[in-house]
Order: C-alpha cells, then sequence, then structure tokens
C-alpha cells in the first residue's frame, strides 16, 4: 500500500472543494525598485485569485458562515453593505453557487429610487434581493433591536424567508470571520517576517495576526479615518477566540483621507505598480496598502533583508 502525499490528500474543506477555491492561494516575490532600494523583499500573497467570484478575504470570511448556516439549516443568507461593497456582492455569489436565498441591506435608502450601479446590478443578477435603508437607521444596525427589526423589515419587504434566515454582519466579520482568516496566517508560517493588509473592518487583520507564528508580525494599513480600529481587532480577537492573539498593529498613516478618498500619489502609484508587475491593483483597499508599504520602505522602517508580504485581499471592482 503506498501511502498518500500532501498533494494528493482531499483538502478538509469541502466547500472549497466544491466550489473549486484555489486554496492555499500562490505567493508570489515580486521585483520592484521601490522596495528593494531600502533591501526589502516584496512577496505578494495573492488571495484575489481564490475564487473568481468570492475572491480574497471575501472567501476566507464567508466560508466559514456559510458552512454554519449550512448546519444550521437556513435557506436565506442577509447581509449588509454599501453601494460598491465588495462583500455584497461575494454574498450573493455565494448564494447563487450554493442555492441559498441572499438579501442585501444596502446603506442610503435614496439609492433605491435610483438604477443600480455595475456593482448592485452585479448583486441583483446573482439574485439577491434588495432592500436600501435609509442611513439613520443603517448606522445603527449594531445595535440588537436595530438589527432585528432591520432584517425583519428586509425580509418581509423583500419577500421573506422560507425557513431560517442567517445574518452575516458588514463586512462579513464576526467570530467565525476571523477564526477563517487564521488560515491566511497559517498558509504563510516561516515565509515572511512582516505580513501586511488592508483593513475595513480589521476582521482580516484579527485572524491572520492569530494565525501567524513566533517572529511573524502582522501589520493593518487602515483605509478609514478615525483610528478605531485597534480597538475592533481586540474585540474581534476576544469574541474569535476568547482572548487577544499574535504581535499586530495598526498603522493610521495611510487613509488618504478617508474611505474611497485618494490622497496625492495614489493613483500614479497603483497606475505605476500594474503596468511594472501585471498585478491588477484593487483601488480602494489594495492601492493603499501597497502604496503604505512602499512609503515605510522608503523610509527606512523596515530593516534590510525583511521579507514583507503583502495580502493582495480582491482584484480591482467589475466595471
Ligand atoms: C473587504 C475588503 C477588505 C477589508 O477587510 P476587513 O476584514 O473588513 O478589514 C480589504 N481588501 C479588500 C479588497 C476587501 O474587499
Amino acid at each position: 500500500m503506498r501511502s498518500v502525499t500532501p498533494e494528493e490528500a482531499p483538502s478538509p474543506d469541502p466547500l472549497a472543494d466544491a466550489l473549486g477555491a484555489r486554496l492555499p492561494s500562490p505567493l508570489q516575490p515580486v521585483e520592484d525598485r521601490r522596495f528593494a532600494a531600502s533591501g526589502v523583499r516584496l512577496l505578494l500573497k495573492r488571495d484575489d485569485l481564490i475564487h473568481p467570484e468570492m475572491p480574497g478575504n471575501k472567501w476566507r470570511k464567508l466560508a466559514p458562515n456559510l458552512a454554519a448556516a449550512r448546519e444550521a439549516g437556513a435557506d436565506t443568507l442577509v447581509t449588509f453593505g454599501g453601494a460598491h461593497s465588495n462583500h455584497l456582492r461575494a454574498t450573493a455569489a455565494a448564494g447563487r453557487l450554493l442555492g441559498l436565498a441572499t438579501v442585501g441591506v444596502v446603506r442610503g435608502d435614496e439609492l433605491g429610487a435610483r438604477p443600480l450601479n455595475p456593482s448592485l446590478a452585479r448583486c441583483a443578477a446573482d439574485g439577491m434581493r434588495l432592500w436600501f435603508a435609509d442611513r439613520a437607521t443603517y448606522r445603527r444596525k449594531s445595535e440588537p433591536e436595530v438589527l432585528a427589526a432591520l432584517v425583519a423589515r428586509a425580509l418581509s419587504a423583500t419577500g421573506g424567508a422560507g425557513g431560517t434566515a442567517y445574518v452575516v454582519p458588514e463586512g462579513g466579520s464576526n467570530a467565525a470571520a476571523v477564526r477563517g482568516c487564521a488560515a491566511l496566517g497559517a498558509e504563510l508560517l516561516g515565509a515572511a517576517d512582516v505580513v501586511a493588509v488592508a483593513c475595513g473592518t480589521g476582521g482580516t487583520l484579527a485572524g491572520l495576526a492569530a494565525g501567524l507564528g513566533a517572529g511573524q508580525r502582522a501589520l493593518g494599513v487602515a483605509v478609514l479615518r478615525g483610528g478605531f480600529l485597534t480597538g475592533e481587532v481586540r474585540a474581534l480577537q476576544r469574541a474569535a477566540f476568547g482572548d487577544e492573539r499574535g504581535d499586530w498593529r495598526v498603522d493610521d498613516r495611510f487613509h488618504g483621507g478617508g474611505f474611497a478618498r485618494t490622497g496625492p500619489g495614489l493613483a500614479e502609484f497603483a497606475h505605476t505598480f500594474e503596468r511594472d508587475h501585471g498585478v491588477p491593483v484593487e483601488r480602494v483597499y489594495v492601492a493603499k496598502l501597497l502604496h503604505g508599504l512602499a512609503a515605510m520602505a522608503a523610509a527606512g522602517e523596515f530593516p534590510p533583508g525583511t521579507r514583507v508580504a503583502a495580502v493582495i485581499t480582491g482584484p480591482p471592482e467589475p466595471a
């Protein structure tokens, strides 16, 4: 009898098998003069290649929630996002692929009166029922009663849930999602000294940091203003693991004025990086991450020889 090599062994993740996910995602060294000039070795962790419709950290965060929804016997996924939300699109695709109904609660009731933008049109084409919430209510959705009322209204306005609804929070960041992102860290064990990721809710950073090994550290680059992410990441780790994990910090210098805002040089940097390396650069998160890392490298913030892995958390928004 011959033994099975690791490559031949069945994947322990039936969902990844069923949907053809590319895991572990590729790790790709790139020669970039902006980093090489400071002796920094840049690697790209290509999570954008995990799945064409559920890419990047959206796969890592959704997969454990989809498993939990199925286990709970749910037939409808309900979740939340802005008009350009990558998470809404990934959830809509997951619903179509797995035969679950999906309801998207979208921030901004004024959007309901306008034609759908390409991102929301994609959600609708995948069968997601969209419901537009006014911004004041949407902002309060972490309050349990507000959340329950929002979900109930969205469900009834869009046709109800046949059986059980499973609610995934905005951005997909809950305890299950954070545990799912620990696999990202585990895939990088020994392969980098610093692993850097762009942060929206901080869920990906929380899990990544927990999965890394001794001597490795995680660096989050905030794409929003406000400096609240350190507290969020701590809270997410406590919810997911019962305590705080890993060596990590959040850098608040590179948001460029706020979410989806662009500071000087960002567009030019992203364009040049794409041209030099043939890697599509998502503009809201990934461009700020790479731009921030290049600035840190140029300022000598990484000792020469440091291996910095940048997580490419998703592809550009479809046009
Ligand atoms: C959602 C998203 C993020 C933010 O992830 P968080 O876990 O919310 O911090 C980063 N990059 C891309 C491409 C995303 O779509």
